[in-house]
């Protein structure tokens, strides 16, 4: 019996780590010193979905896992497919020998947007629309619920770029061209995080409870200030613009408990962003005293491409000592691992660093209770997609949107359109194609067409909205002789950009493509008409407005069409303004709010109003 007790004991060594008791910073040093260079290397490594066998996990000790763009574990798979996934994942990386939890992370960017039937709210451009930061606050909260009901502790969001060049394919995912717009939305992490505490302590991640997750600023920094607007490319500004645009959102995420940043492919004056010490080692970390880890993107230090003599083991080397502590590798494990162990080995990357990178990604693990709670919470499986959050989308929806014009030459406002209306048209490629409402990352990286998910069409609202008596006919692209011919009161044109995500979406042109110039001219030519513009940013406009009795930019609305008719019909005002400069044709572009020769068609900040009509609720 003694000898049973004393091997028991034996057995059960208190693990000063294991002590939630205990102090963050106590326990990351504990793990910290018992950790062998290739356990503390694993933790550095992020790995795709589909590699992460268990044999993978184990033997490398990898510190985390994710589903880059649309990576799911099947399509349509559900709350429990997912949680299911997440926990045999982290059930291979807690039986290692010091059992430490991975983390997994994902693109919910606007939702939980990789996950079928998910609340898919406005992009952040719509966003920056609503002026709302306790709006996107309650999106980050619905969200981190959806994300956390598929078992999910992370996410790669918000992305806090300051868009300064429409042409840019990612533009949409910035909230607005004005830097103190972008500031004020850094509440989405209040809302992804949850509240700081009384004693929070200054700059250290913050993760409430198991309701949220951990949020991730990015893209650091100037990936909005692209020259051109072309992704990936370099920011030409000085020291002081970088500081007065780019950086002061940083602040505000940081002040915020933001627990990761996400470095930015792009280049600052030609020094690729993943090799910038200045920048990541020396500006956010020391000087802005940034305690969370900082993530490379996604094979974002294989792109450090010069000297022309780089190679892989520069790579390596030029981003973990630029102060890049996990990176996002996210195939050649094992190359980005021996590589790693052996600059660590000759000395080229000290252990200091190599330790300081292992503190901070184990800080946030321990910071948001990972270790207490690593395996999904089963019971959370019903909040994806659930009616709160989808009424919460149709709010934001409705605050989004931007009325840029309402009636034509001396007649009287078009809008609010009357519900009973006898016969009406709706028209357009984007009137009843959620795909396109949705926009890119939405179930897939690119985005899709149709039916893609759960959601309610700008059409399906549109006849749920009118009154019984009125005839809602939809014609994707008629001729004028069917408008002509069938009498309608007014039309509902709605056309736009197809969906597209990052460099993808880069665009010289900025038009809409046909046929939606042709389907505004047809339709407006004969019929009263009011045109909603989908799209992710400022499209061409100017040759096509004079026809428009009215105009107003939905954005990427998202699932929630019904948003989009509760306005149009008046049971809701329009409130939103314009969070970039429209403007009129592309050769005066990159043009931002307060630039010299500022011409814009509509500038930035505006938007028209209308009241309400209770009388019709
Ligand atoms: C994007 C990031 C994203 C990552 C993971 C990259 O291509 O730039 O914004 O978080 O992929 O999907």
């Amino acid at each position: 019996l003694f000898f049973l007790c004393w091997a028991a004991t034996i057995h059960a060594e208190y693990l000063k780590y294991k002590d939630p008791s205990q102090p963050v910073e106590v326990r990351v040093n504990d793990l910290l010193s018992r950790m062998t260079l290739a356990e503390k290397i694993g933790q550095m490594t992020q790995i795709e979905r589909e590699n992460a066998s268990d044999q993978v996990l184990t033997d490398y000790f990898i510190g985390s896992i994710l589903s880059g763009g649309g990576s799911v574990p099947a399509p349509r798979a559900s709350a429990k497919d997912w949680m299911n996934m997440i926990n045999q994942f982290q059930s291979a990386c807690l039986s290692t020998r010091l059992g430490i939890p991975m983390i997994y992370g994902i693109d919910a960017v606007h939702g939980h947007n990789n996950v079928y039937n998910a609340t898919i709210f406005p992009h952040n451009v719509g966003l920056g629309a609503t002026r709302d930061p306790d709006l996107v606050k309650r999106i980050g909260i619905a969200t981190a619920l959806e994300v956390r009901a598929t078992g999910i502790p992370y996410a790669f969001a918000p992305c806090i770029a300051v868009c300064r060049d429409p042409r840019w394919g990612r533009c949409y995912e910035s909230y607005s061209e004005d830097h103190s717009i972008v500031q004020a939305m850094t509440q989405v992490i209040l809302g992804l995080q949850g509240d700081l505490p009384a004693n929070y302590t200054k700059n250290f991640p913050y993760v409430s409870g198991k309701n949220n997750v951990a949020a991730c600023a990015k893209h650091f920094v100037g990936d909005g200030g692209t020259q051109n607007g072309i992704n990936e490319n370099n920011t030409i500004i000085d020291l002081k613009g970088l500081l007065s645009i780019h950086m002061p959102a940083y602040y505000d995420a940081i002040a915020k408990g933001v627990s990761t940043v996400m470095v930015s492919y792009s280049s600052w004056n030609g020094v690729k962003m993943h090799a910038n010490r200045h920048l990541v080692n020396n500006f956010l970390k020391r000087k802005l005293g940034f305690q969370g880890f900082v993530i490379s993107d996604w094979q974002g230090i294989d792109r450090i491409t010069s000297p022309p003599d780089a190679n892989y083991t520069y790579s390596v080397q030029m981003s973990i000592n630029a102060g890049i502590d996990m990176v996002m590798v996210p195939f050649d494990y094992a190359g980005f691992i021996n590589t790693l162990t052996s600059l660590v080995k000759k000395k080229v990357i000290s252990m200091n660093r190599i330790d300081d990178a292992v503190r901070r990604i184990l800080r946030v693990k321990f910071v948001m209770g990972l270790f207490e709670n690593p395996l999904p919470d089963f019971s959370l499986a019903d909040q994806i997609g659930k009616e709160e959050h989808r009424e919460l989308a149709r709010e934001a929806v409705r605050k989004s949107l931007v009325l840029l014009k309402n009636g034509k030459d001396s007649h009287k406002p078009l809008l609010p359109l009357s519900k009973k209306a006898g016969k009406i048209l709706v028209a357009g490629s984007h009137a009843d194609n959620l795909g396109y409402q949705c926009g890119g990352w939405t179930i897939e990286w690119q985005g899709s067409s149709g039916r893609i998910t759960g959601g309610t069409t700008i059409l399906e609202a549109i006849r749920s909205t009118v009154d019984p008596s009125t005839s809602v006919v939809f014609s994707e692209n008629p001729d004028a002789d069917f408008v002509k011919s069938n009498h309608f009161s007014y039309a509902i044109v709605v056309v736009g950009e197809p969906p597209y995500a990052e460099t993808a979406g880069d665009s010289l042109n900025l038009t809409i493509p046909e046929p939606g110039p042709t389907t505004i001219r047809t339709v407006c030519g004969v019929v009263k008409c009011v045109v909603v513009v989908v799209s992710g940013r400022p499209v061409v406009i100017e040759p096509y407005l004079s026809v428009m009795d009215a105009l107003v930019a939905a954005w990427l609305p998202g699932s929630e069409g019904q948003g989009v008719a509760d306005v149009l019909y008046g049971d809701y005002g329009f409130t939103g303004k314009l969070p970039r400069t429209w403007f009129k044709s592309v050769e005066q572009l990159p043009m931002n709010v307060g630039d010299k020769n500022y011409d814009p068609l509509f500038p930035f900040g505006y938007g028209l109003t209308t009241k309400p009509n209770l009388g019709h609720r």
